[in-house]
């Protein structure tokens, strides 16, 4: 999956253009900037990737999240619904905008499971955010039908799928909106960003303010420019910018030697029947930044893990040990543990995790193993990784 792994000649010759000009900010000093225009070059790079209308970057993954869900106008005591399994920034965006984050179980496709969100759904529920781990996508056709018939705004997070697609659409593109992380350790980076794709204008719109104060960018002098509602300031650097410039028009690149790679470990692990994968929602094609298998038991697949790494098989991941993956883990969550005050409604209306039951999540998180796609790895890595794989994998069943 990371971009950072080529990071070569032309993310430092679209970062030199910023310097040579001294103009590291994506708003004004029109005269003086060289016509150096990162963010923006790679808003429109974007849009035409991703298919969409409108593209708004910001500071972080996180940051597009949460302008995602400000933009959509969600807050105080509006609750979305996530997966058990994802990053900590899910609940981060929805407590940082006052909502409240609902939990709901995954399924085999490792994201949302349709018929625990349609369980989950009540009359304060504004959003479902399905979140694509692990490069491959939920079942968005099912979360969408939900979604319209109950009138909820359809959050895909695509920050671990970026180039990856459903039903011919690029991930990120099939929900009303769509968040990116460009940090350093995703399929291309910034170093740090992120971004918010969408058709709905309104949506683009407050994104376009939100994430700058409340800026209106109507004019030429900043300081007259009007504040139409409360922002705060999530901008991306033009130096950030300037290194995602270069590496989206390498996504393409990337994802065929991912796909390449994927293929290889995969074609070997088929030989052993206990190994199984997780589903890919039909009409989905995956980015192949992991490779993720089942094992039959927790048991076994604890097993499995142990016995990859002392192969020397790296970057393979027990996700349900993980503190920042799932949701076991949470403690600061489940707690609320927060340095101040927490809004009431997050006190009164968040379900108590200590008590939920997510059986369904565990008995296929507990027997998953991820193992990350680099893009550096020469054929006979590869190939030598694959019979590393499989020989330690066979060595436990
Ligand atoms: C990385 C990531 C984020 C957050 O992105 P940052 O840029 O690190 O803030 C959000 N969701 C998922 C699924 C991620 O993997």
């Amino acid at each position: 999956m990371p971009g950072f792994e080529f990071f070569g000649e032309k993310e430092r010759a679209e970062v030199q253009d910023v310097l040579d000009s001294g103009v590291l900010m994506r708003y004004g000093f029109d005269g003086v900037r060289n016509n150096n225009w990162k963010a923006l070059e790679l808003e429109e790079a974007l849009t035409k990737r991703m298919g969409v209308n409108h593209a708004q970057l910001v500071s972080s993954g996180t940051a597009a999240l949460t302008v995602a869900l400000a933009s959509a106008g969600i807050g105080a005591g509006d609750e979305v619904i996530m997966p058990t399994f994802t990053f900590v920034a899910s609940f981060e965006a929805i407590l940082s905008v006052g909502a409240v984050p609902v939990l709901v179980d995954v399924d085999d496709t490792l994201t949302l499971d349709p018929v625990a969100v349609a369980n989950a759904v009540n009359a304060k529920t504004k959003a479902v955010m399905p979140v694509h781990m692990c490069g491959s996508m939920a079942n968005l056709r099912a979360l969408k039908t939900i979604c319209d018939k109950n009138n909820l705004i359809l959050l895909e997070d695509a920050c671990q799928a970026i180039g990856g697609t459903y039903e011919g659409k690029p991930l990120g593109s099939y929900g009303d909106l769509g968040c990116f992380s460009f940090d350093y350790v995703k399929t291309i980076t910034c170093g740090e960003g992120g971004a918010v794709i969408t058709n709905n204008e309104t949506f683009y719109k407050n994104a376009d303010h939100y994430s700058d104060h409340g800026h209106d960018h109507i004019g030429k002098d900043r300081g007259a420019e009007d504040h139409p509602f409360l922002g705060y300031n999530y901008r991306i650097s033009e130096l950030h910018a300037a290194v995602g410039l270069a590496q989206i028009g390498r996504l393409d690149e990337f994802i065929a030697i991912q796909k390449k790679t994927y293929t290889v470990l995969r074609t070997a692990l088929e030989a052993i029947p206990e190994v199984t994968y997780r589903t890919v929602p039909e009409g989905g094609e995956e980015n192949y930044s992991f490779l993720t298998i089942f094992l039959p038991t927790e048991e076994l697949t604890r097993k499995a893990h142990k016995a990859l790494g002392e192969a020397g098989v790296d970057a393979c991941f027990y996700w349900y040990d993980n503190n920042w993956h799932y949701y076991r883990k949470w403690s600061h969550l489940t707690n609320l543990t927060s340095l101040g005050k927490v809004p009431n409604e997050v006190k009164e209306q968040m379900p108590d995790y200590s008590k939920a039951d997510f059986s369904k999540s565990d008995q296929w998180v507990g027997r998953t193993i991820s193992c990350l796609i680099k893009l550096g790895w020469t054929d006979e890595e590869v190939k030598n990784r694959a019979v590393k794989m499989a020989e330690a994998i066979k060595s436990i069943l």
